[in-house]
């Protein structure tokens, strides 16, 4: 099996003397959500700039797809087209006069005929929400949005790879919340996505794997919960534990949880301590049901029908479409990121709720509820709603809603 990116034995140092990375060998796989985390001056930054070739090692190599990395033009523009990067200041990354010149920068310097270079930007811009912001300088944008033209003009490449140093560093927790939001969506779609981070809770729920770095080298690499279970490890890196692995430690230790590992998340933490309370997974509450409203379907009329009908005490959006349609729609959001979970948590206590979404996240939303059902034994009800057909979404729409639940729903059982 290949990896999409690996390094072998890579080294660093730069101009000053300074040796950045000592021989660093590591394997990341296609399709992961992937975070590195450590102090300042651990290598963060300087092996992300390997992966595209913007550096080039000292000693060792870098393969992207079992291939290692030439450093001719010609080959470095092909890697840098799929392995896009995100540098941390989107100053340092947005230099046009106009957020379209921005973001049509990469695919008119890949040589792309102007009537692709004009798609490809118009589809990126969309993708990120800012469509209608073509004309504006980036220096006026805020932080977020400038954050997400600098998205937007690596999305406009088509890369297979997005690398993002620090993502959320210097955003309002709205605004990071919905870069990672977006990035979760992308992820969805099949990218590989390798973020650095100060942040470890955001590294503990997020990725897949974690890779725990220190002077130079990589201390540990694997699961959220293998990397930050190991507390010593953890302050060696000058790191602090996430808030819910460290209550999870604090509790265990006064003996008032069993538990082998920590949770992955609230939603895990707070079955952990239902179970430990009442020795099972609390069934006495009627459970709530999800609705899952897929936006792509209906328009803005459908998904204000939607909302009358199906009476959810909560509402949550879950990628650039759906949040766009909610604000025009003028539908009130309760959760923007986080959204399945919440939906989950929320049904656990019999309440009723509606995620609005679109594409692979329908399909992704419903396997993550039901693997919930299938781990913790709960029976929750979803209900995809307005699924997009060939011809009128909007009837369509209208005659799922006009169901009977019993005859729509797709019960997510153990
Ligand atoms: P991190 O991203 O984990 O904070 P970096 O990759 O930025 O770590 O830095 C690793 C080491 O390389 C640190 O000691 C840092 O001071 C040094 N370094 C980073 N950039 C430069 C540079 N341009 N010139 C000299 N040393 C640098």
């Amino acid at each position: 099996m290949t990896f999409i990116l690996e390094t072998r034995n890579v080294s660093y140092s730069y101009g000053d003397g300074t040796e950045a990375l000592k021989r660093v060998s590591i394997s990341l796989d296609e399709g992961k959500k992937i975070a590195l985390v450590g102090p300042n001056g651990a290598g963060k930054s300087t092996l992300m700039l390997m992966f595209n070739g913007i550096l080039r090692p000292s000693a060792g190599e870098v393969l992207f797809h079992g291939r290692t990395l030439r450093y001719d033009s010609a080959s470095l523009r092909e890697v840098r087209r799929k392995v896009g990067m995100v540098f941390q200041n989107s100053d340092d990354q947005l230099f046009a006069p106009t957020v379209y010149q921005d973001v049509a920068f990469g695919p008119v310097n890949l040589g792309f005929p102007e009537d692709k270079v004009k798609k490809y930007a118009g589809y990126a811009l969309q993708y990120v929400g800012l469509s209608g912001y073509e004309r504006r300088p980036p220096h006026h944008l805020s932080g977020g949005e400038k954050k997400r033209v600098a998205i937007a003009g690596i999305l406009a490449m088509e890369p297979e790879v997005l690398i993002l140093d620090e993502p959320t560093s210097n955003l309002d927790p709205a605004s990071s919340e919905e870069i990672m939001d977006m990035l979760d969506e992308l992820n969805c779609g099949g990218k590989t996505m390798i973020i650095s981070t100060h942040d470890v809770d955001l590294a503990y729920h997020w990725a897949d794997e974690v890779i725990l770095m220190e002077d130079g080298g990589v201390l540990h690499r694997g699961t959220g919960q293998e990397v930050f279970g190991d507390a010593e490890l953890i302050k060696r890196a000058r790191l602090k534990l996430p808030i819910v692995v460290d209550l999870y430690k604090e509790l265990v230790g006064r003996g008032l949880l069993n538990g082998s590992k920590p949770p992955r998340n609230v939603l895990e933490f707070t079955d952990l301590l239902v179970s430990g309370n009442r020795g099972t997974t609390s069934q006495e509450v009627l459970l709530g049901k999800i609705y899952i409203c897929n936006v792509d379907g209906p328009d803005l009329e459908g998904i204000k029908g939607i909302l009358e009908k199906v009476h959810a005490s909560y509402t949550g959006a879950m990628g650039t479409n759906a949040k766009i349609m909610a604000e025009q729609a003028r539908i009130p959001l309760d959760f923007t990121y986080g959204v399945i979970d919440k939906c989950i948590l929320k049904a656990l206590t019999g309440k009723n709720s509606l995620i609005m979404t679109s594409g692979g996240m329908v399909d992704h939303s419903v396997r993550r509820i039901r693997a919930y059902c299938e781990e913790s034994g709960a029976n929750i009800v979803v209900i995809k709603l307005a699924q997009p057909a060939e011809s009128s979404m909007n009837s369509d729409m209208q005659k799922v809603l006009s169901q009977k639940e019993s005859t729509t729903p797709i019960e997510v059982a153990q």
